[in-house]
């Protein structure tokens, strides 16, 4: 095999293995789900992947980035270098198919596509993670985490997550 072939194989796994990596505050996402993962380069054998934060000055971001580290390591591909991209920034559209449809089975709303969002004036709609009911309304801007907005449902009287558009 030549030293391409092998770098090329080398980054299939390693995009396997870092895009794995749970998002710490929300654990049923991986980073691939999230979007976070960007790329992976090899060159000769050296590893360079790069993330995007979700939020900046995300304190996740530090132990994302640590979590590469370790899991390409455990698998013997030695310790790559972990870049942090901001530009582009991150935005909820990059979250994948799957991952919307594990935050909304998690019971967090999954953000709205850029276009059916109807955020301006205020008259933005989250349907309930939980009936889908479009009667719902916001309690607070910011819920667990910076990230999260908190909504209640008022078919279900249930309160719920939502991951904010950004
Ligand atoms: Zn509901």
């Amino acid at each position: 095999m030549n030293a391409a072939a092998s770098d090329e194989l080398l980054r299939e796994r390693v995009i396997g293995i870092a895009g794995a990596v749970a998002d710490p505050e929300i654990p049923v996402l991986t980073i691939a789900d999230l979007g976070v993962l960007r790329d992976v380069a090899v060159d000769g054998g050296r590893i360079e992947v790069s993330i995007t934060p979700t939020y900046s000055g995300c304190p996740a971001m530090n132990m994302i980035a640590l979590e590469i580290e370790v899991a390409v390591e455990a698998a013997g591909l030695g310790r790559p270098a972990v870049r942090t991209v901001l530009s582009p920034a991150w935005t909820t559209d990059w979250m994948s198919e799957t991952g919307r449809r594990k935050l909304k089975d998690y019971g967090i709303a999954p953000p709205a596509r850029a276009a059916g969002r109807r955020a301006l004036f205020g008259a933005e709609t989250v349907p309930c993670a939980r009936c889908n009911s479009a009667d719902t309304e916001k309690l607070a801007e910011f819920a667990s985490t910076s990230c999260k907005a908190l909504w209640r449902c008022k078919t279900c009287l249930e309160p719920f997550d939502y991951f904010k558009c950004h």
